[in-house]
């Protein structure tokens, strides 16, 4: 990139900032519904105390297999991708262990 090419790139930048900064004086800050679905209006992301609940929500459905709920996790920046990977290992690892239980039961000849 030569001087001029510098120049007219800063150039551009300026003009990107000016109209960033005249959007963002005009736009009045508004309330909108809630991230997690429960009607209420807020001016964040989320009503007070409801990133929580989304997040306990997410993390059900990720132990049911619920790949969308990943990626809202990660989306959230609350999970990363090894985290859920981890996690995941973990859940099945219970799920395996529990099954065998049942089996080991069954062939005992207990009720389960
Ligand atoms: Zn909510
Ligand atoms: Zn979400």
């Amino acid at each position: 990139m030569n001087a001029k090419d510098m120049e007219t790139r800063i150039k551009e930048l300026e003009e990107a900032l000016e109209t960033a900064n005249a959007r963002k004086a005009r736009k009045p800050k508004e309330s909108k519904p809630c991230h997690c679905g429960c009607g209420k209006t807020t001016f964040a992301t989320f009503a007070m105390g409801h990133d929580a609940k989304h997040k306990g929500e997410l993390l059900r459905s990720f132990d049911k297999g619920d790949q969308k709920a990943a990626a809202d996790l990660i989306n959230h920046g609350w999970y990363t991708k090894e985290q859920l990977d981890d996690r995941e290992f973990v859940v099945n690892e219970k799920k395996a262990a529990q099954i065998e239980k049942a089996i080991k039961s069954t062939e005992a000849g207990q009720p389960v």
